[in-house]
């Protein structure tokens, strides 16, 4: 999925047992729960691999 400000790719990035979504291309990070009625089903597949995140 894209970010809003700058339309780079979102990365799915764990840091510690935290989960973000951030741009490849400005840096911007997301939280989940910020863009999670946007998410697409690319980003959900992968979310799906982190089976124990903290949506903080
Ligand atoms: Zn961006």
């Amino acid at each position: 999925m894209e970010c809003k400000k700058c339309t780079g790719k979102l990365e799915v990035h764990r840091s510690c047992r935290r989960v973000r979504l951030r741009c490849t291309a400005c840096g911007k990070e997301y939280q989940i729960h910020e863009v999670a009625s946007e998410l697409d089903r690319e980003t959900e597949e992968l979310l799906e691999c982190y089976t124990a995140i903290i949506y903080d």
